[in-house]
């Protein structure tokens, strides 16, 4: 992929192991290409298309051995079975470029988000239509209350301080299930600054991002270490080499960031430190159960499934089991906050039988032999994601766009973090590499 124009490297390039991962361009005696790009997620790929467009160079480094970062479909339970492991809506498709791509490239989408729950499940029986009532209930107060955000920024769970225990599950379920995180430690303003719009399910969000990005010069299984800005341009180290450039776009995820997963010299300004400190990552998990038709009880799988156990209390489990999503003999458990923490600190194993317990719960013990495998998307012990997204500490919704400011004019934050009311998605990751990009190109120049 990145080798197509090996005549153009320099003899130090190659010396130091990093000669495979410049593509394209002009030779420079300073620098091994114009811009580096660390991670291959969204943002990184978005803001390396829009540095080759502009006919600089540009080399991606990657630490895993695949393109995509946190939007990726899993094969793993094999082709037929394939889901997203990440990412799976085109959120506010409105405005999001991944809309206009998927429709070009003919992929198979519906606009069917599984929200109708017709069958719910709390502590492990279904649900009354009492209890269906209540939780509608509870949601109409939430809503009601969310749609004045108080100053200062406070928690989502200050939000229904006071209020019943209906509107602190559906706070509870609203925050676990769309943000990945217990209510207490998301910021209020943060969330309502998210953009909003119609979703599109798309089968293979991962497969369509890899594919479209194809083409651009990648050098995978290639961890960055460190990167040093002390001189006039930036020296990112990895295990195979060095690689010079003018400026680097760093979109590895803030959890990474926070972990000292990549490390800098000179240590990170305060401001930018601060900003990571101001966000954290939730723990939205997916696992996948392969399913036998043939040995699926009689009863029709077809709906999806709300779970909730000890609904009312904190801390406790919320989760949601898409059935046979477009058509595919499978069943996803969505989970997040601290329950799904712990399952993916308790391994594989220990998650896909807790989904199997799931499944149990809402279509009888049958349905546990139509269990063939599993596969656990456990992104919050993932080493290059440590978490699903980023999520605003109360009282720190600055903390986005604080990311976003140039350290240097060397080095360009970006990603799902710093995307403001595009944060936590695919498109909003897209959008922001792309600013980023802009920025740098601003400071190379023509
Ligand atoms: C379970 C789950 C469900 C989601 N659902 C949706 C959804 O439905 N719709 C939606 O739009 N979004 C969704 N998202 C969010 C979306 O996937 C992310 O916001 C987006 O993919 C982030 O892109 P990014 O480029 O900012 O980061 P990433 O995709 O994380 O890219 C960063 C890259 O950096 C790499 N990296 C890390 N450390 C290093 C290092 N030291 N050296 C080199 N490379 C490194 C990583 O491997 C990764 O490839 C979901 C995410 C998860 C986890």
């Amino acid at each position: 992929m990145a080798l197509a124009r090996r005549s153009h490297l320099t003899r130090r390039s190659l010396l130091a192991g990093a000669a495979a991962l410049v593509a394209g361009g002009r030779a420079r005696a300073a620098a091994d290409a114009d811009v580096a790009v660390v991670g291959a997620g969204a943002a990184g790929l978005a803001a390396a298309a829009a540095i080759r467009r502009a006919g600089h160079t540009v080399v991606v480094i990657e630490a895993r051995p695949r393109i995509g970062g946190r939007v990726f479909t899993d094969t793993g339970l094999g082709p037929e079975r394939s889901f997203d492991a990440g990412g799976q809506y085109i959120h506010w498709a409105e405005r999001n470029p991944w809309a206009p791509i998927a429709r070009a490239a003919g992929v198979r989408t519906t606009s069917d988000e599984t929200s109708a729950w017709p069958v719910l499940v709390m502590d492990g029986a279904r649900a009354s239509d009492a209890d269906r009532r209540q939780r509608r209930a509870g949601f109409g107060r939430l809503t009601a209350l969310l749609d004045h955000p108080a100053l200062p920024d406070r928690s989502i769970r200050e939000a229904v301080a006071g209020e019943d225990a209906t509107a602190l599950a559906a706070a509870t379920g609203l925050t676990r299930l769309t943000l990945g995180e217990e209510p207490d430690r998301v910021s209020w303003a943060d969330y309502d600054q998210l953009w909003s719009g119609d979703d599109i399910w798309v089968d293979g969000y991962g497969a369509l991002v890899a594919r479209h990005y194809a083409a651009l010069p990648v050098r995978t299984g290639t961890p960055a270490t460190r990167i040093d800005w002390s001189g006039a341009g930036v020296a990112v180290e990895t295990p195979r080499g060095t690689l010079r450039a003018s400026c680097a776009i760093v979109t590895v995820p803030v959890g990474v960031l926070a972990a000292g997963g990549l490390r800098f010299t000179p240590d990170l300004p305060a401001a930018t430190l601060a900003a990571v400190e101001g966000l954290r990552m939730g723990a939205y998990t997916k696992i996948g159960l392969g399913l036998d038709p043939a040995r699926l009880p009689a009863q029709d799988l077809r709906d999806a499934v709300l779970v909730r156990s000890g609904s009312a209390q904190e801390p406790g489990f919320t989760a949601y089991l898409e059935m046979q999503p477009f058509g595919k003999p499978l069943a996803v458990l969505h989970c997040g906050g601290d329950a799904a923490r712990a399952l993916c600190e308790a391994g594989e194993a220990a998650a896909v039988a807790a989904a199997t317990d799931h499944l149990a719960s809402a279509f009888g013990a049958g349905a546990r032999g139509a269990v063939t495998a599993g596969r656990l998307a456990g992104w919050w012990t993932d080493p290059y994601a440590r978490g699903s997204y980023s999520i605003a500490r109360p009282g720190r919704l600055a903390a986005r766009e604080a990311l976003r400011a140039p350290v240097a004019e060397r080095l360009y934050f970006a990603g799902e973090a710093a995307a403001g009311g595009g944060a936590m998605t695919v498109g909003g990751a897209t959008l922001d590499g792309e600013r980023a990009a802009a920025a740098a190109l601003k400071r190379l120049g023509p």
